[in-house]
């Protein structure tokens, strides 16, 4: 199969769950913050989550643009389910850029085709305050071995995942940011949470405190320092695949504003509804926040058929780029989520009404705070210091 036939395929399939299974939870899966388990099991069912893995371990090898294309269809009808697979997405494409080679990473590669197993992340740690690229907690190493706890301060669905990629420092004499990325499959430790996830928004995302206690063979630790993985692969795929889920869920609150005036205009036909003028305001938002994540999804994809992909993307071009794609959608969905409630009014505030709006806005509030924008604006801004676009 070739691979816009293998994305027509997922993309029909991710529509159909989507429609049929996520929209039909969402609303239970918000009220009761509970994990998605029906919508993620319907697209391990349709084999999606295999969907980053290259052909030569048997998987479609979607690209950016298609990857994002699902995750923005999925959380339309459920922000969580399409946080949950995003998240997903973001660890098999580390696994996948950064295997350096290792016969474990690819024999995994082929087991995540073969068995669809659901991949967390834990980058987050008491001590430092939503930095990334810090960590307290290192991983020992013993007679081929290696043992590696850590105490997290949000895990996203670690308590459902089958293997959580976890971040630390590469030993215990290592600075803080010299981090290393270990696979720490379900079976090779325990998992303590420690605090809640009673949150305004993706209440489905599960993403309490845990306690990780674990040991496993030390091949499970990734070959490539984290310093590149996340240069490299988790920081473009992340805000590329992030800003697409945040425009899902924009876009559909700017459908259910459409149907709202459509109805309007059936009241008094052959007038425009004030409503109207409104929705074209917001829709020219919307297409700008959609056009940014496909230009720069493209690039990304256009860099990948490139000799000299990884100087492109530790350029300070690029960062800035990724940088200013994730603070603007993060800061764009939710004012076109309430643009739309404007437009729908009480109808679009009450919980139980058809063209109800609270879920799109406490959803898409999360942006923002998911890797602060202050953190990454001021990164930013010292980049900016020595910056020249040429
Ligand atoms: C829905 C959701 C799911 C998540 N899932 C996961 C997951 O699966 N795994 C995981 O490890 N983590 C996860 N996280 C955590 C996330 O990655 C961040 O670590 C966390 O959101 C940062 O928390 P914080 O606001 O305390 O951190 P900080 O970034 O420390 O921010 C705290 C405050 O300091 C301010 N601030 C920080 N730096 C600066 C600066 N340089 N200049 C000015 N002000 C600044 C911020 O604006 C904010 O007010 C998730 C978060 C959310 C919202």
């Amino acid at each position: 199969m070739s691979n816009t036939v293998y994305f027509d395929t997922l993309h029909a399939a991710v529509r159909q769950i989507a429609t049929k299974v996520a929209a039909v939870n969402a609303a239970d899966v918000d009220s009761r913050a509970r994990f998605p388990q029906e919508t993620i099991a319907a697209l391990k069912e349709a084999r999606v989550l295999s969907a980053p893995v290259p052909s030569e371990f048997g998987g479609p090898g979607l690209n950016m643009k298609q990857l994002s294309t699902l995750c923005a269809t999925l959380s339309g009808a459920c922000g969580s389910s399409g946080m949950v697979l995003a998240m997903h997405f973001i660890q098999v494409a580390c696994v996948v850029r950064h295997h350096g080679d290792s016969a474990f990473f690819k024999r995994y590669l082929a087991e995540i085709v073969a068995t669809q197993p659901l991949l967390a992340s834990i980058t987050s740690e008491v001590g430092t305050f939503g930095d990334t690229r810090s960590s307290v907690c290192a991983v020992q190493r013993q007679d081929g071995q290696f043992i590696l706890n850590k105490k997290a301060t949000t895990g996203s669905y670690c308590g459902h995942a089958d293997a959580i990629l976890v971040t630390c420092r590469r030993d215990e004499s290592a600075p803080k940011s010299d981090q290393s990325l270990v696979l720490v499959r379900k079976t090779d430790g325990t998992l303590i949470q420690t605090t809640t996830w009673d949150t305004m928004g993706m209440r489905g995302t599960c993403s309490p405190g845990f306690d990780l206690e674990s040991s496993g063979p030390e091949e499970q630790i990734m070959p490539v320092g984290f310093g590149d993985i996340a240069a490299q692969t988790m920081v473009p795929y992340s805000h590329i695949l992030w800003s697409a889920l945040w425009w899902g869920i924009a876009s559909d609150a700017v459908s259910k504003a459409s149907v709202y005036v459509r109805g309007e205009a059936r009241k008094n036909p052959g007038t425009v509804p004030p409503t109207a003028t409104r929705l074209a305001e917001v829709s020219v938002q919307l297409q700008a926040m959609k056009n940014n994540w496909q230009t720069i999804a493209g690039e990304f994809d256009t860099f990948m058929s490139e000799p000299d992909s990884a100087e492109q993307l530790l350029s300070l071009g690029w960062a800035l780029k990724m940088n200013n794609l994730k603070i603007a959608s993060s800061d764009t969905a939710p004012q076109i989520v309430h643009k739309a409630l404007q437009i729908v009014g009480i109808m679009g505030y009450k919980n139980d009404s058809p063209l109800s709006l609270g879920r799109h806005y406490r959803d898409a509030l999360s942006g923002s705070l998911m890797i602060s924008n202050d953190r990454i604006a001021s990164k930013s801004a010292s980049m900016l210091l020595v910056f020249k676009d040429d």
